[in-house]
């Protein structure tokens, strides 16, 4: 049975002496900056801490404050995004920057409700930079908390259906005492100890209160749904080359990789390309040559990119010329994907 106090009393003393150790994380006794919180959220939502990390060094020393981000310009920070994906919420991340500096003069409201009204600050968002920055009891459930919860009470509704249950198990460990601190203990046992797979039960602060380590088959919680297959789309890509430097077109604001800058691409779509029909997309009439094809897989599906290749000397006006490398390391991954197998 699970005991809310004891339980939270082991796990806070466990995140004493094994919380990690991290960039945006103050240490003990220090203050937290709410910027450096929020950044961390917004880029940990899509991705792992390791592959994060190097976005917010880069983040936080280029712009080292929110209204240093607010001035930036859009197209400098679509670039530095480049490679964490999701890229609305590059979007979504200065406009909350711009709204921080102009209605709240810099600083970022200390309460839940007010954080929520943020552009493009989500529920979780918003009780995450609550807890983690101001020490507000806000319920912060994020895939971690819900895995931990999920075995610790062995809940049998699978998931996604099982989500709101998992919040209510989570919100009763919430209480005025160190929100911030159990906040980031529960994300810190999701990560290191009650791993997705093979969870180290035998490390772990709380597993004599563990329902799913009672039953036996920790690692089978959450329960699962069997998931839709995810639909195959098909695109050809141009890449356009000029001694050292490679064409590319800045993306339509609105869509998926919007404002970005990208290859010249045909649609992307579920028949195959006859190179006869994707050469109508081409910017420019050219030899093109097909050096091979790159696959990528985004949320909701995946995409092979069949790559042609082409020397010019004039090219339309439309284009944007740029360093090989520069290109590949300022345009998102699928493109940075064809880049790098086009021989330069
Ligand atoms: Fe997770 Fe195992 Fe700890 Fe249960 S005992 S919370 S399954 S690590």
């Amino acid at each position: 049975m699970a005991s809310v106090p004891r339980i939270r009393t082991r796990l806070l003393s466990w995140y004493d002496t094994h919380g990690r150790t991290l960039p945006w994380r103050a240490a003990a006794g220090q203050t937290p900056d709410p910027y450096r919180v929020w950044l961390s959220e917004v880029m940990l939502q899509q991705t792992t801490v390791a592959h994060a990390t190097r976005y917010f060094l880069d983040f936080t020393s280029r712009w080292p404050t929110v209204r240093a981000l607010a001035a930036a310009e859009d197209g400098e920070v679509m670039a530095a995004w480049a490679g964490l994906g999701y890229y609305a919420r590059a979007r979504n991340l200065l406009a909350c920057a711009r709204a921080v500096t102009a209605n709240h003069g810099g600083v970022f409201p200390d309460d839940e409700a007010a954080l929520r009204a943020l552009p493009g600050l989500g529920a979780y968002t918003a009780a995450a930079v609550a807890a983690i920055a101001f020490n507000r009891p806000a319920n912060v459930v994020d895939g971690n908390v819900e895995r931990v919860m999920s075995r610790l009470f062995a809940v049998e509704t699978p998931t996604p259906a099982a989500k709101p249950e998992l919040g209510r198990l989570a919100a009763g460990f919430v209480t005025e005492e160190r929100p911030g601190d159990w906040a980031q203990a529960l994300m810190d046992l999701g990560a290191t100890v009650c791993r997705p797979r093979a969870p180290l039960c035998l490390v772990c602060p709380i597993r004599d209160h563990c329902a799913a380590f009672r039953v036996g088959e920790p690692g089978t919680f959450p329960r699962k749904t069997a998931r839709a297959a995810r639909p195959h789309r098909h695109g050809v890509v141009f890449i356009l080359t000029r001694g050292d430097d490679v064409a590319l077109v800045r993306r339509p604001p609105i869509g998926l990789l919007g404002g970005t800058l990208g290859l010249p691409t045909t649609p992307w779509r579920e028949a195959t390309w006859t190179l006869a029909e994707a050469k109508t997309h081409a910017p420019r009439t050219a030899s093109w040559r097909d050096v091979g094809t790159v696959t990528h897989v985004f949320t909701h599906f995946s995409l092979d990119l069949r790559v042609l290749t082409a020397p010019t000397q004039s090219a339309p006006d439309s284009l944007i010329w740029i360093r090989r490398a520069a290109a590949a390391a300022d345009t998102p991954t699928v493109f940075r994907k064809a880049i790098e197998l086009a021989p330069g």
